[in-house]
């Protein structure tokens, strides 16, 4: 297998979900394989995504969980939350995590490079500390991505603000957090935060949180939001931050005129392919407008020895696909076992709480492409909630196609949505219709059983 005339069969640049899971099945083929990392293996979702921000988003749960018992006759006494024993906690497990990705690497047989590494042609890397040139027969481009915040001729101040990288990190609690921004990130940390007991602000351009996602689950996530005590501003953006000598020593001048005082503000306006100095020029890498590189549906670039998979090429930025595109990558290339990812019907959720699950065809892209659509729906204080004070309810809801009857989306929000999605994602994957959903018996007395016993139609409202 290994080929003498290169350094390396196959070289990976990134050490996140996608370039990992690639490296170490490539060089269980018997391939030569190195993995160049620059920080710490693990990338995003371990170092500063989904793995702490879950851990966060429990965190700050339990206070809402120690109030709820109440209703179940617990008598609770003294509360308090510590951040830093949390924190603590929290990074020792990313550590974990973190090292059991590098020895799962080494016990791989993968050379682990720990600096970055830089495009000098399609089959040579430079590394940027030592100095030294390796080449490659093939080239993984696993870097991910990072937040995008505006530049500061964009918005004075912005130096001021930080990302979802620096939340992690803060030593303490904020006192007032001002978040901008109204996709995945910003919904979760607001929760997260107002969860924990901080004064959370959030502001949005658009009206309704969450673009892109169903309108029900939309909806019901902002007004989620409000009642979890969380502010939300819309039509608006920030115009620029300033220091002052206040107890809330930043100043938000918003658009509409309006201003906001804060200790933290966190940007979560979306983010950007890792490709800035990546050398992608000097290979001949194709990219789009955004920094993405252009990949095929093998994740295969326009030049011949380079593949890229995960969040650096923009195509949909979830672990779990990153982590397939790197498994279908290295089983297509290294044991001649050719396949790649199917993009449809991914299973996700958002963490808010409560979270929301959802898979397949929001209502609005099922009626564009379909025309007609049936949707059942349904809205309802789960049976938790009766005695607990806990206002909030639970959306379920199926968009159908009319003439075959075929499940074309589910979106639920409440608690456990995430695991129900998951299990409801196999379903979809395997074209389940609504009589399949009909006849499936219901589990009582759960949440989920709401998804097999909706049989009316739902009919909008006709107002006068
Ligand atoms: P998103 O793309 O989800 O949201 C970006 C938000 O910023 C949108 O509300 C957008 O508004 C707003 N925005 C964009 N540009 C500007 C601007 N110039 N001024 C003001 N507002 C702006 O990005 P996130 O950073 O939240 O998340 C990135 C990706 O990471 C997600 O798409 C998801 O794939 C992944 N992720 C997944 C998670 C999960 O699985 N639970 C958790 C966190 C992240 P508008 O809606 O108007 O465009």
């Amino acid at each position: 297998m290994a080929d003498t005339s290169y350094d390396f069969d196959l070289f990976v640049i990134g050490g996140g979900s996608g370039g990992v899971r690639a490296a170490r099945l490539a060089a269980l083929s018997g391939a030569k394989v190195a993995v160049a990392e620059e920080y710490r293996m693990g990338g995003t979702c371990v170092i500063r995504g989904c793995v702490p921000k879950k851990f966060m988003v429990y965190a700050s749960g339990y206070g809402k969980h120690i109030k709820h018992a109440r209703g179940y006759g617990w008598s609770v006494g003294q509360v308090s939350y510590d951040h830093e024993v949390f924190a603590t906690a929290m990074h020792a497990e990313v550590d974990r995590l973190s090292g059991i990705y590098h020895r799962n690497l080494v016990n791989a047989g993968v050379e682990i490079i720990e600096e970055r590494a830089e495009f000098v042609d399609a089959n040579t890397l430079r590394l940027k500390a030592s100095g030294k040139t390796v080449t490659a027969r093939k080239i993984l481009i696993a870097v991910g991505g990072r937040p995008w915040m505006p530049s500061a001729e964009e918005l004075p101040g912005v130096e001021h603000a930080i990302t979802s990288n620096e939340i992690f990190h803060l030593e303490t609690l904020p006192k007032h957090l001002v978040i901008a921004g109204g996709g995945y990130i910003a919904v979760e940390f607001a929760h997260v935060f107002a969860g924990l007991g901080v004064k959370t602000c959030l502001v949005y351009r658009g009206d309704t949180v969450l673009r892109g996602f169903d309108e029900d689950v939309r909806m019901a996530v902002h007004e989620g939001l409000k009642e979890a005590g969380v502010r939300v501003i819309t039509q608006t953006v920030f115009e620029k931050i300033e220091k002052t000598d206040g107890d809330l020593p930043l100043r938000i001048q918003l658009k509409n005129g309006h201003h906001l005082e804060a200790d933290v503000i966190m940007m979560a306006v979306g983010r950007c392919p890792n490709t800035d100095g990546l050398g992608c020029e000097a290979a001949g890498i194709a990219l789009d407008a955004n920094g993405a590189v252009i990949v095929d549906e093998w994740s295969k670039t326009n030049v011949p020895s380079i593949w890229a998979v995960g969040d650096v090429t923009d195509r949909v930025a979830l672990t779990p696909v990153a982590i397939r595109e790197g498994h279908a990558f290295a089983e297509t290339e290294f044991y001649d076992k050719p396949w790649h990812f199917d993009h449809s019907d991914i299973p996700t959720a958002v963490f808010t709480q409560p979270e929301v699950g959802t898979v397949g065809m929001s209502e609005a892209d099922a009626r564009k492409k379909y025309g007609n659509v049936d949707i059942y729906k349904t809205r309802f204080r789960p049976m938790k909630n009766m005695l607990n004070g806990d206002t909030s309810r639970v959306l379920m809801k199926l968009v159908v196609k009319p003439d075959d009857e075929r499940v074309l989306g589910v979106h639920i929000v409440g608690e456990d949505a995430a695991e129900m999605i998951q299990a409801i994602g196999i379903a979809i994957k395997m074209g389940v219709t609504k009589p399949d959903f009909d006849r499936t018996c219901a589990l009582h007395p759960s949440v989920a059983e709401e998804l097999v016993t909706m049989r009316q139609k739902w009919v909008p409202e006709v107002t006068a």
